[in-house]
């Protein structure tokens, strides 16, 4: 009887550390899993990181890459402020006072710079071609006939009970100022409708005014004084006035819509940064 009960507690107890064991393994495997698995989290997330750093500074180098692009603007004209087709005549920007020019005879009496009589007259010719009639109303003028404008117009506002001072400043706005007109230097004309000679509003309306905004730029004239750049030309409203500065350039300004002024400030960027390359 104490045989049997001596074989049964060693049962009982071969029993436990049979179960012990089995759950020591279970424990063990069970470690050894979670080890496993965390470290392929670890890893994982060690690339994932990696790659939202790639990311980032791929994004950062995209951007890096645009704004260079922006800053850089590339100077793709062939152009210096000093060429005589850029000279600027403005409020600001008298004519030289050495400035000289050899004139040609134009239409009628008008006469230009002989420089731009060529392109001036093939322009007219081809806008002829399309039915139109374009006429030049106003050329070269000397110095003497400019003042003569300028006083008549500065005249109609005394007239209306302006000062002096005042007058001269409104007339400014409508006839350029002695010495600061884009007539005297023979580079420029007013170009009108024959059928319509107004120097008005209604010019702008013509089939002639329309031919001429949109193809001027072919033949290197530019319309000088656009009427949303007034506050930079400081002439209010010349839809007539063409100044001749060459093909290049008038190509330019009419694609990036700027006037000479913003034009010749853009070149001046260049000319600077090619000065302190050369200092
Ligand atoms: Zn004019």
């Amino acid at each position: 009887m104490r045989k049997i009960e001596g074989l049964g507690i060693r049962n009982i107890i071969h029993t436990n550390i049979c179960i012990i064991m089995m759950i020591l393994v279970v424990l063990i495997l069970t470690i050894v899993y979670k080890y496993v698995t965390y470290k392929k989290e670890v890893q994982a997330s060690l690339e994932a990181s990696v790659n939202v750093e790639e990311l980032y500074n791929t994004t950062n180098r995209e951007e890096a890459n645009i704004k260079e692009e922006e800053n850089k603007k590339e100077k793709d004209i062939d152009s210096n402020t000093f060429d005589w087709e850029l000279l600027l005549v403005n409020k600001k920007h008298k004519i030289p006072e050495n400035y000289s020019m050899e004139l040609e005879e134009l239409e009628l009496t008008h006469r230009a710079d002989k420089r731009i009589v060529e392109p001036l007259k093939q322009m007219l010719a081809d806008a002829r071609k399309e039915g139109l009639s374009p006429i030049i109303c106003s050329s070269y003028r000397t110095n003497d006939k400019q003042k003569q404008l300028y006083n008549s117009k500065t005249m109609e506002y005394r007239r209306e009970g302006y000062s002096l001072e005042d007058a001269e400043e409104m007339a400014s706005y409508w006839v350029a100022i002695p010495g600061t007109g884009e007539h005297e230097t023979g580079l420029a004309v007013d170009i009108v409708s024959e059928n319509y000679q107004m120097l008005d509003e209604g010019q702008e309306k013509t089939q002639e005014q329309k031919w001429l905004i949109d193809n001027s730029y072919k033949y290197g004239f530019a319309l000088r004084y656009p009427t949303d750049k007034k506050e930079i030309t400081m002439i209010n409203y010349e839809p007539w006035h063409y100044r001749y500065v060459g093909i290049e350039n008038a190509t330019y300004m009419k694609e990036h819509d700027m006037c000479l002024e913003e034009y010749i400030d853009y070149l001046k960027q260049f000319e600077e940064e090619e000065y302190k390359e050369i200092v």
